[in-house]
Parts: C-alpha cells; sequence; structure tokens
C-alpha cells in the first residue's frame, strides 16, 4: 500500500511539476517578443546615443528587471561611464547627378567621417587603373575638389597579388591627409555593414553598394553633420535575484546598446541584441519565480558596439567579487536558431559544453550546438581576461540582417527562443 501510494503521489508531483515547467516556459516568448518589439520602436533610437536612445533602453530594462523584484548590487541598478562616439544627428543628404540616393540602403556613412557640405566633381578609380597603377597615383594626385570612387568590385577573380594591392589602395585612401581629395566613396559588391567609432577624422568616407552608383555620374552633392560626442555618460544596468546558495553566482550578460541613428536612417537591432536582452529578462522574469541554485546576476551593457566599452569599464570596476563567479553567460545575437547555436569557450570548457550538449539531447530541444574556442568578438571577452568562466552563445541562421538597417523586430524569426530559453535554464539548474 505505501509503495502504491508514493507511487501515485510521486506520479501527481511530477505531473504538477511538469505543468508548472511547461507553463513557466510556453509564456517566455510572448514577452521576448514584447521586448524585442519595444526595444527596436523608434521611441528607442536605436538604442544609441542620438535622443539619448541608450539611456531611454536602459531605463526600461531597469524597471523590467525591478519589477520581478531583482535587486540593485550596491546603491544603484545603474554603473555608469563615460566615452567618445562620434554621430550623425542630422538628415543627410545624398545626390548623385540629381538623383536621391538614401543613407542606411544605398550607402552608410564611414562611423569615424567629419561633416561637409557641397558639390564636387568625382575621381573614379577603376580595377584597370589598379593594375596600371601608375594611372591610379596620376588620379588621385589631381583629385583635389573631388570625390574618390574606388570602383573594383570585381575582386573575386583577382589574383592574390593583385588583391594585396587592391586592399592596400583601399586602407590608403581612408582618411588620408595627403589626399587632395575632400573624402572616398569606397563601392561594395557585398552587403553594407555599420560599425562604431570613437574618433572623429578629418575626411568623409561612405561605403556604397555599387548598384546604387550610377555608372556615368559626374556630380556629388552632398550634406552631412558629424558630431563628435566626447565624455558623453552611458551606463550598465545589473541587478540581482537570490538563490539558494549565495556565496557563488551565475551572472548572465547581454549589449542592449546598438548603433542608434546615422541620420534618419535608424539601425533597430532586433538580432543585435534586442533579443539577447530579451533573453536576458525573461530569465531574470523565471528566476524571480523558480529559486535558481546560485545567486544570479544580470549585467546588461552599454557601449558594446563602440568597443566593449560597458565591460570593459565593469570588468575594470566590478560591484561585485568576479572570483565568486561560478559560470557566466553572454548573450548577443539569440533571435534565430534556424540552423542551432555556437558556443564560444566551448573548448575550453569542456565539461561545462558535454554537460550543455548532453541536455540538449535528453529533452531535444536545438537543432545543433557546434563548438568553438575563444573568441573576443563581445562582452564576454573582457571576463575571458580575468579568467572568469564562461560561454558566449549566439544563434544560427536564419536572417542575415546585421549592422544594417534591416535587422527589424518584424523579420526577426525567433525560431528556437523557447527551446534555447528552455535549455538554459535547464543548464544554470544543472550547475
Ligand atoms: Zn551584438
Amino acid at each position: 500500500m505505501k509503495t502504491h501510494h508514493s507511487k501515485i503521489l510521486t506520479t501527481l508531483v511530477l505531473l504538477i511539476a511538469l505543468s508548472t515547467f511547461n507553463r513557466a516556459f510556453s509564456q517566455s516568448l510572448p514577452y521576448a517578443r514584447e521586448v524585442v518589439k519595444a526595444l527596436t520602436s523608434k521611441e528607442f533610437y536605436g538604442r544609441g546615443y542620438i535622443n539619448k536612445g541608450d539611456s531611454i533602453a536602459a531605463d526600461y530594462i531597469k524597471e523590467h528587471l525591478r519589477s520581478f523584484g531583482a535587486k540593485p548590487v550596491g546603491d544603484s541598478y545603474y554603473q555608469p561611464f563615460t566615452m567618445s562616439v562620434n554621430t550623425f544627428p542630422e538628415p543627410i543628404l545624398l545626390k548623385i547627378d540629381d538623383q536621391d540616393k538614401q543613407a542606411g540602403i544605398d550607402y552608410l556613412v564611414h562611423p569615424a567621417s567629419s561633416s561637409i557640405s557641397g558639390t564636387f566633381g568625382i575621381t573614379r578609380i577603376t580595377l584597370q587603373d589598379v593594375i596600371q597603377q601608375q594611372q591610379a597615383i596620376e588620379k588621385i594626385r589631381n583629385s583635389a575638389g573631388t570625390f574618390i570612387v574606388l570602383d573594383a568590385i570585381e575582386k573575386d577573380d583577382l589574383n592574390e597579388y593583385l588583391a594585396t594591392r587592391l586592399e592596400k589602395l583601399e586602407k590608403y585612401l581612408l582618411f588620408n591627409p595627403g589626399i587632395p581629395a575632400v573624402g572616398t566613396i569606397i563601392l561594395q559588391a557585398d552587403k553594407l555593414t555599420w560599425f562604431g567609432s570613437q574618433e572623429q577624422l578629418s575626411k568623409t568616407v561612405l561605403m556604397m553598394s555599387a548598384s546604387s552608383f550610377p555608372e556615368e555620374a559626374q556630380e556629388i552633392q552632398i550634406e552631412i553633420n558629424a558630431e563628435l560626442l566626447q565624455d558623453y555618460q552611458s551606463q550598465n544596468v545589473i541587478a540581482s535575484i537570490d538563490g539558494v546558495n549565495n556565496d557563488s553566482s551565475v551572472v548572465v550578460i547581454a549589449h542592449y546598446d546598438h548603433f542608434g541613428k546615422m541620420g534618419d536612417a535608424l539601425f533597430p537591432g532586433a538580432n543585435d541584441n534586442a533579443s539577447g536582452t530579451a533573453m536576458l529578462l525573461s530569465l531574470a522574469r523565471y528566476y524571480s519565480k523558480n529559486t535558481p541554485p546560485y545567486k544570479m546576476i544580470f549585467i546588461a551593457f552599454g557601449g558594446e558596439e563602440i568597443g566593449l566599452l560597458g565591460s570593459d569599464h565593469f570588468t575594470e570596476h566590478p560591484t561585485f567579487d568576479l572570483d565568486s563567479i561560478k559560470f557566466l553567460l553572454n548573450f548577443d545575437l539569440a533571435g534565430t536558431g534556424d540552423e542551432g547555436i555556437q558556443v564560444v569557450n566551448g573548448s575550453v570548457y569542456r565539461s561545462r559544453f558535454d554537460s550543455l550538449v548532453a541536455l540538449n539531447d535528453k529533452f531535444d530541444l536545438l537543432p545543433e550546438i557546434r563548438i568553438r574556442g575563444k573568441a573576443c568578438n563581445s562582452d564576454h571577452c573582457m571576463f575571458d581576461h580575468k579568467d572568469v568562466p564562461g560561454f558566449y552563445m549566439y544563434t544560427l541562421g536564419g536572417i542575415k540582417a546585421y549592422h544594417d538597417v534591416y535587422d527589424r523586430f518584424e523579420t526577426l524569426p525567433f525560431t528556437e527562443f523557447e527551446d534555447y530559453f528552455k535549455l538554459i535554464t535547464l543548464f544554470i539548474d544543472s550547475l
């Protein structure tokens, strides 16, 4: 009888546990979608430095953490830090032979560009000029008052020697004060990918898709207003939830910043990294209702895209003991998963990686978990430098949008978000 009773009891407990488990998980995707939708909306200005988009995002994250009962680590949810960043706050005008070109779609302004206003001629340097070399030198010498347009996109067929020469020329044409031209336009066959800059240099450089640049173009009308923000105050958002054992912590990090705006062009950063921020907040939400094995510390970093600035500041001025970190998880690009996930540091912390794979196999969650060694490509890198054990995980497949105006909520698939979230909670509970 006793055995029988306890069997029924065990089954009941298991059923209740499973249904709670499923209920808690089935709610993760709608919440994550809500977070990504909000963070990518125009009211957040692309979470950059125009209209203090970064601070608006930090405030949103802080309020969500607070609503889950997560406490500040120290006196405040914020850890402020200052940075320099070059911005383009005004609408940008670019006309080529009276044809309007659209920022973000036809071209990108190099993030270190300076201001410029006027109408200029064109010095076109073709692959033929690069091959002849002397011709290219001559054209550059006579480029005063014009824009140099490097039009040598057929690089795929080049032999190694010419490819290297073209690469050198491209570098030489960027911000070179010795060149008489007012600026440079580099034509590209591949997709436009933006980045950030802490400095402003004394020329104007654009990256333009070759198909947007008319073959016989004669004249460029351009107006760019670049503003270098110095000592701009941004912030990290830090909060914690107590666990069963609070001597050690599991730290979840994700950067919330993105590139903001380039003139009127908005860079919403849905996959990069509203999705990782949504993973962080979803975990905080989950562990506010399900006591974690260790203290959970959540850090949403600012300034990542400009050079890992928030995480650099934090690891140099930690608000808690870095030695108490049992394991760290960095989420950056969490919104797809069609081809599984990649685990940076997987081969460094091999037994942790193996247990992640075992959990994934047992519960049949993600299609693939790929292993990778060290890579200094996101905020976890600053913790690597301090010997804090951890993974950086990112989802694979789904979309090609990255560091461009197309990384939007509307086209972010969230393919594996639910299973990804499930896997992470199982992994954290197994630590
Ligand atoms: Zn990112």
